[in-house]
């Protein structure tokens, strides 16, 4: 049994797209009843005036609580028996999200009415909204579409009853296109979607997606879902919660790559080329070397994940230093954190502090009394962020990147034992 959307307006031939498309098609297959009507129906002037001035003054009109009482009285008499639910769409309404429109589709699917009242003018009389409200039978929600305002709430009522429409069964023909979408329950945009052709003005559709291992296309649209979402809508990934850290796994090596090859550059300075750095990221950070320090029993790599994709990691070199200079500087530290890095999208969050602290935690439960690390003398930031967890300036060394022969200064931190 599915219920009914009623639709009430001034301007009923607003609703006309409801008659294509996926929801006109349903509607005439009998999946969805959707009914529009005409508020003036129920004004009792010669002139079916449906609005009057404000009070208290000001600019426009005002719709009037009796026009909308007699029609929702009515149009709610229908389904007076289930589950019903006024909308009631303003701007100045909760946001209209993916999960009302999910609650909404429940409804109807359950046989439930579900009644759109479009305001035009002003508004509606706050009157209307508190009355059914109150009354405690039917739920009211005012909502909103958008941060802006439209003319009216014909608009607004098709972008609702499109949302809810889509969720039922049947409405759409292949129900796995609902999976994985943007404001799902994965709390993130979709990743960006590829077709043929394969190579488009100059552009090729990224490697991964032609490469038929599904778990590789996975994880890659697991990144760019998680990137998109996080440049786009940081509100969204906060909603998330906090990052997790953990030991990397063997299939974590691409992403690592990945972060590797998207970070290491940034923290350079200037005078390295951008050539430079990839040549050390490829030597040293590419998916086969990751792969190879997850065996090496004397490094390890912490990662911070969030919602599926790797953000951050760091790298622990368990041993004595090998330089002599860094040796003389830090006699004590038996590993080196060789890096800690977070994407840059995901900065601002304590990422790199909770992977830190996370990886002074396992150097200290490993039996280790100090760490060293080196840092560029020009990375000022990344000084005061290591400086704020301990580690104090001890010496210098010399590093290469590339062809370029960098300054760094060496830091140092003992651990409390665990
Ligand atoms: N005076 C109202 C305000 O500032 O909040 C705006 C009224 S608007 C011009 C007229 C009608 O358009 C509203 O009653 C509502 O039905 C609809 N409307 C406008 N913007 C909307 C939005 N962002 N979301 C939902 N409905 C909207």
């Amino acid at each position: 049994m599915t219920g009914r959307i009623d639709v009430l307006t001034i301007f009923p031939g607003y609703l006309a797209p409801l008659e294509l498309s996926l929801v006109g098609k349903a509607r005439a297959a009998g999946l969805l009843t959707v009914d529009v009507h005409d508020l003036r129906t129920w004004a009792s002037d010669r002139h079916r005036t449906v609005d009057d001035t404000p009070f208290g003054g000001g600019a426009g009109m005002v719709m009037r609580p009796d026009v909308w009482g007699l029609a929702l009285d009515e149009v709610l008499s229908t389904g007076a028996d289930v589950s019903q639910t006024v909308l009631i769409p303003t701007p100045a309404g909760e946001p209209f999200t993916q999960a009302l429109a999910e609650e909404l589709a429940l409804l109807v699917c359950a046989g439930g009415q579900l009644a759109l009242a479009c305001g035009r003018y002003e508004g509606i009389d706050a009157r209307v909204g508190e009355h059914y409200a109150r009354a405690g039978e039917v739920n009211v929600r005012e909502v909103s579409i958008g941060d802006y305002v439209l003319n009216g709430g014909e608009v607004a009522a098709l972008v609702i009853i499109e949302a809810v429409a889509r969720l039922m069964p049947g409405v759409i023909g292949n129900p796995d296109s609902l999976v994985e979408e943007s404001h799902g329950s994965a709390g993130l945009l979709e990743y960006p979607v590829y077709t043929k052709p394969p190579s488009w003005r100059g552009q090729d559709v990224p490697e991964v997606l032609l490469s038929g291992d599904h778990g590789r296309i996975g994880r890659w649209r697991r990144r760019r879902a998680v990137d998109r979402t996080a440049q786009r809508r940081p509100d969204l990934i906060e909603a998330l919660g906090p990052a997790q850290v953990r030991p990397a796994r063997a299939l974590d090596a691409e992403a690592l790559a990945e972060v590797a090859a998207r970070t290491f550059p940034l923290a350079c300075p200037p005078s390295v080329t951008p050539t430079d750095a990839a040549a050390f990221v490829a030597e040293n950070l590419s998916a086969e070397q990751f792969r190879r320090y997850l065996r090496d029993r004397r490094r390890h790599v912490l990662v911070a994940e969030l919602a599926g994709a790797v953000v951050g990691y760091t790298l622990l070199v368990v041993g004595a230093p090998e330089n002599e200079r860094v040796r003389a500087a830090a006699p004590d530290a038996g590993a080196e954190l060789s890096k800690c890095y977070v994407l840059e999208d995901f900065h601002g969050q304590g990422l790199a502090a909770l992977l830190l602290t996370e990886t002074l935690a396992l150097a200290a439960r490993s039996g280790l009394t100090a760490l060293w690390l080196g840092v560029n003398r020009a990375n000022e930031r990344a000084q005061r962020f290591y400086g704020k967890h301990g580690f104090e300036r001890v010496g210098e060394r010399t590093f290469t990147v590339g062809t370029r022969t960098e300054h760094d200064y060496v830091m140092a931190h003992t651990l409390r034992s665990a």
